[in-house]
């Protein structure tokens, strides 16, 4: 039975160029510390999400220490932000350890329950189902 599990590490986006038009109201100061973040995440090794920056790994330490670096950078300027960063273990089969879709509850593979969606506390390193 396996049970590693990957794991995304989730931060928001500062001002990334695709969504820096011109109703994006910050002003000039604003604009380049949150293209200064983008920068800082992208070069810590955090890829473009869809909807925010991830970073994936199979080693729980180091979801964690990404998730504590991904802190450090927006904590400089948000700590609101900075308590968005989040760490999501993905789904997967127990049996036959096929990856499924965050919204997925049975594997496409083999038919078996997965193991849920979970979240990864930063902090104690606790995996806590969520629905
Ligand atoms: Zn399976």
């Amino acid at each position: 039975m396996k049970t590693e599990r990957r794991y995304w590490v989730n931060a928001p986006f500062g001002i990334p160029d695709f969504f820096d038009t011109e109703d994006f109201e910050v002003d000039e100061e604003e604009r380049k510390k949150l293209k200064h973040i983008d920068a800082e995440l992208e070069r810590a090794g955090f890829f473009f999400g869809e909807t925010e920056w991830v970073y994936k790994t199979w080693d729980k330490e180091e979801a964690i220490e990404m998730a504590n670096i991904a802190r450090e950078i927006w904590k400089e300027w948000s700590e609101d932000q900075a308590d968005t960063v989040s760490i999501t273990a993905q789904p997967i089969c127990p049996k036959c350890g096929e990856l499924g879709r965050f919204s997925d509850e049975y594997c496409s593979k083999c038919g078996t329950k997965l193991l849920p969606k979970a979240e990864l506390n930063i902090d104690t390193g606790e995996v806590i189902p969520v629905k």
